[in-house]
């Protein structure tokens, strides 16, 4: 399974991005339990460059995680508050969080 195929009906802005860009977007609009991370909200850790500030201890889920399509949709966008909002957006989560 390509990981970078995106649905049919939602072409990625950089179809060809094909690795993680570090726009930290994925550390940002989901909930993470492990870290007490709730909704459309950054991670405590995630500093102002968004990089992670204990990236060698980082919990679980956040080494599980893999980029896949979404990155080539949100990652050209051009700020963190952007890219969160289009990520809750994909995955229809915007209405169970503020605002960003
Ligand atoms: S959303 Fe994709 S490009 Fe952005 S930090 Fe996460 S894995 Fe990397
Ligand atoms: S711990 Fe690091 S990798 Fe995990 S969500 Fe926070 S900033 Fe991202």
């Amino acid at each position: 399974m390509d990981l970078f195929e995106a649905p049919a009906d939602l072409p990625p802005r950089s179809a060809w991005m094909r690795d993680c860009s570090g726009c930290g977007a994925c550390c940002a609009a989901p909930d993470i339990a492990a870290l007490a991370k709730p909704l459309g909200v950054p991670c405590r850790h995630l500093q102002a460059d968004c990089r992670c500030a204990v990236y060698a201890s980082r919990p679980q889920p956040c080494r599980n995680y893999r980029p896949d399509w979404v990155c080539g949709e949100v990652a050209p966008l051009p700020d963190l508050e952007a890219r969160i909002r289009r990520f809750l957006q994909i995955y229809g989560l915007e209405a169970e969080t503020t605002p960003v």
